[in-house]
């Protein structure tokens, strides 16, 4: 058994009290980590407390329920974070109420955050990390279980479709569905039947984004627009990777005005440039090919897609030099 796996476990043992946590804004694969290593933790060790944390999005009701709690009051637990490198990420926690913490994800190392960790950039997401764990361990597993993990690999992985996915991927889906005999078809409902208002918007962006010379695309999206479209700040998430594939796009970013926080959501995205670097400088950051960030100013974003679009240009001089 890999030995990280070992240590994990043993904290696992060791500790009455355990949370969960995992990165603001959540994604399918930062939700279903978090709720199925829940559930598995509780469904192996009945009297061990267990809570998943962090602010619930109505959207993904279907991953299962959130806990609510005051960590202050807790007896210096055991916190297991997924999915997320910066501790100022990290949803619906007091970083300094705890005993031990353990991060396990697939995301580049930010800062050193955890007492244990289990990172590994390779992998197609976090859920993949959890299921190996779950097979590799005693922990236990059911269909619940096992439908969360299913989602929050195909999430990631987009389908699949991005270079992540390995065939470790495929090995630990295929163990999945046989094991636990799982709908598919409805699954798939969950994560991808969206309103048509959302399709109209996402053909708004296609007419109207800007590419560059470079092959870099971008579009700012504004209040008036999302409300035309009846769509929200949080809508372009779920498009930016129906971008990928677009022969004159090497890297694309959308900004969408979050009225509510009064700040620009920026989502990232590449076929070849690397952009978590030009994304740190700007309150951001992520994976080699999937970043994301938060800017105050409009002047930044306007500053962020220059950068992007004068990496874009470095890949693309670079690609062609060695042709
Ligand atoms: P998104 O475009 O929101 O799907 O995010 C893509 C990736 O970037 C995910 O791995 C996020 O965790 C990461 N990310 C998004 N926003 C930020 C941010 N403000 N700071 C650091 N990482 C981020």
């Amino acid at each position: 058994m890999n030995i990280v796996f070992k240590q994990i476990i043993k904290k696992i043992k060791e500790y009455d009290t355990i949370v969960l946590a995992r990165h603001i804004g959540p994604d399918p694969d930062a939700l279903a980590s978090e709720i199925a290593l829940r559930d598995s933790i509780k469904l192996t060790f009945p009297k061990k407390k267990v809570y998943a944390v962090g602010n619930s999005v109505a959207k993904f009701k279907y991953f299962g329920s959130l806990d609510r709690i005051d960590d202050n009051n807790l007896n210096k637990p055991l916190l297991i974070i997924l999915d997320v490198p910066n501790k100022s990420r990290i949803d619906g926690i007091n970083y300094d109420n705890y005993d031990y913490v353990i991060r396990i994800d697939h995301h580049p190392n930010v800062e050193e955050i955890s007492d244990l960790e289990y990172v590994c950039v390779t992998a197609s997401s976090t859920c993949e990390l959890i299921t190996e764990l779950m097979v590799e361990t005693k922990l236990k597993m059911n269909e619940s279980i096992a439908n969360n993990l299913f989602l929050g690999i195909v999430a990631d992985s987009d389908r699949f479709l991005l270079s992540y996915t390995t065939p470790k991927t495929f090995k630990l889906i295929t163990m999945l569905i046989e094991k636990y005999n799982l709908n598919i078809s409805n699954l798939y409902n969950n994560l991808y039947l969206r309103p048509i208002n959302e399709v109209k918007f996402q053909a708004y962006i296609t007419l109207n984004m800007t590419v560059t010379e470079n092959n870099f695309g971008y579009i700012k999206l504004d209040k008036s627009i999302m409300d035309e479209f009846k769509v929200d700040a949080s809508s372009a998430s779920n498009m930016i990777n129906n971008f990928n594939f677009i022969k004159e796009l090497y890297a694309w970013a959308f900004s969408s005005y979050d009225e509510k926080n009064k700040i620009y959501k920026i989502n990232i995205r590449s076929r070849g440039p690397i952009i978590n670097d030009v994304a740190q400088n700007y309150n951001g950051g992520g994976h080699i090919f999937a970043s994301g960030a938060r800017i105050k100013e409009e002047s930044d974003v306007d500053k962020l897609f220059k950068d992007l679009d004068i990496r874009t240009k470095d890949y693309k001089n670079k690609l062609f030099s060695t042709k």
